[in-house]
């Protein structure tokens, strides 16, 4: 059996969080290196983009590390489908990152893609883009717009607070009809999110339930949104740990469609990408993500046996790595 490839490539969100996070990709580097891998940082996307089109290249290609927040994520995924990805998390709120409970140092990700246990976790896709963590249409997905279009370099949370404040104030308010084969009829609402991964932003409660591996899609129908709403369903949130409500319903299906009378702002992993309507589905098991050893092995001990089982897969060791 040939070795693994030693290529590690890693894509620099020049915009991506905090400069207090740089170290943390120089540290990424040097220990990739003394693990006998071979790092190469981009922070030009269509040089990089130039690179991986060529075919040796990409073989030569042990894996992507996303170096940014969620965007980067989603970038990756949508750009290199079939890449094995890793990451290192550089953002406002690094929901898959955290998720899966990736090291937050450059030197353990580095251990982390070296030693390579890899979950192949489902994908969704909508309107054609495909989305890790999540993606919603309404009030959530306009902020989201304004704060992208406000946007003159690094963003941080507060750089959500004027965008909220805008929408609330301007935003109309739109209907949206959800479809779905799971669903026993057509049902109108104000808002959807649609997860696979647990998290959201702030890590609101929104879809508790939704699994990464289960082959499935977790839907929240929000039918009242107006602000007023918003603002209750995360206080519960933030307080409770739970958002119940007669406003709200959850199902799990593998596709939804979703329509509007005009059109409505869609997000995905934070990332505005266009409006209504939608078509949502899922790519089950469709990226190979390295995650933690500690996280793969707890996941064989909870992984889902009924509806899909997944197991995770041991790339082989790299050879010992230089001493530091
Ligand atoms: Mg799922």
């Amino acid at each position: 059996m040939s070795n693994p490839p030693k290529q590690v490539v890693i894509s620099k969100n020049p915009y991506s969080g905090s400069g207090l996070r740089e170290p943390q990709l120089m540290r990424l580097t040097k220990r990739l290196s003394e693990l006998g891998l071979e790092p190469c940082v981009f922070t030009d996307r269509d040089a990089l983009k130039q690179e991986l089109e060529n075919e040796t290249f990409r073989r030569e290609t042990r894996c992507i590390v996303a170096a940014g927040g969620d965007g980067t994520v989603d970038d990756m995924i949508n750009r290199y489908p079939g890449v094995p990805l890793a990451v290192l998390a550089m953002g406002t709120e690094n929901l898959l990152a955290k998720h899966f409970g990736m090291p937050r140092n450059g030197g353990e990700v580095a251990e982390m893609i070296a030693a390579g246990n890899v979950e192949q976790m489902d994908v969704g896709v909508i309107n054609g883009h495909r989305f890790a963590v999540m993606a919603s249409c309404g009030f959530d997905a306009e902020v989201i717009y304004q704060a992208h279009l406000a946007r003159s370099g690094r963003i941080t949370k507060l750089h959500y607070v004027r965008p909220i404040w805008k929408t609330i104030r301007t935003f109309p308010g739109h209907r949206l009809t959800v479809s779905s084969p799971d669903l026993p009829e057509p049902v109108e609402c104000d808002m959807v999110v649609v997860s696979n991964v647990s998290r959201y932003a702030s890590n609101l409660p929104v879809n508790p339930g939704s699994r990464h591996d289960d082959g499935l899609l977790s839907v929240c129908i929000l039918k009242a949104a107006k602000p007023l709403d918003l603002i209750g369903y995360s206080l519960r949130g933030f307080l409770m740990r739970s958002i119940q409500s007669t406003k709200i319903s959850r199902f799990m299906t593998t596709a939804l469609t979703v329509e509007t009378a005009e059109p409505v702002r869609v997000q995905a992993d934070g990332e505005s990408i266009g409006h209504s309507p939608c078509e949502i589905s899922i790519l089950p098991a469709s990226l190979s993500l390295i995650v933690p050893a500690r996280w793969a092995e707890e996941a064989k001990k909870t992984r889902l046996s009924g509806i899909r089982a997944v197991r995770a897969q041991q790339l082989p060791p790299l050879p010992a790595g230089q001493p530091e």
